[in-house]
């Protein structure tokens, strides 16, 4: 399994930066993605799936995740965990920091991310190139 992922610029304020996309080796099990989580959060997803009965998990590779209002960016892989009644009780994603509402995952082809805003400055002026790959 590999992922990939691109680069841009901003055209207008020059910000720069690359993004992974897609999934890595290490994604062979869910036990596996949750020891990738930064501490303090695996031990969150940790004390979940050993307690919590309810709790059904999903994960998946890198993605962009973005704020719709302020358009700050988390660019991480998901592991989610959710109830029965499909409320999320954990998630690797985090909530914007500012606006303090959930970031939407951004769609996206092998080349471009679609309706991406710079996080600096919002413009949507991007030049975008292939990034790096690795796996
Ligand atoms: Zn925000
Ligand atoms: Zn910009």
């Amino acid at each position: 399994m590999m992922g990939n992922g691109f680069y841009f610029k901003c055209n207008k304020c020059n910000h720069d930066n690359d993004y992974l996309f897609g999934i890595g080796f290490l994604f062979s099990s869910l036990e596996s993605v949750i020891d990738l989580l930064p501490g303090k959060k695996a031990q969150m997803a940790k004390d979940l799936y050993e307690n919590n009965k309810e709790a059904e998990f999903t994960y998946d590779g890198y993605e962009v995740y973005q704020c719709e209002k302020c358009a700050s960016v988390q660019n991480t892989f998901l592991v989610e965990a959710r109830d029965k009644n499909n409320n999320v009780l954990f998630s690797s994603v985090n909530n914007c920091g500012r606006c303090k509402k959930p970031r939407k995952k951004i769609k996206h082809t092998e080349t471009e991310i679609k309706n991406f805003k710079c996080p600096k400055c919002k413009s949507d002026d991007l030049t975008y190139m292939p990034g790096v790959m690795w796996d």
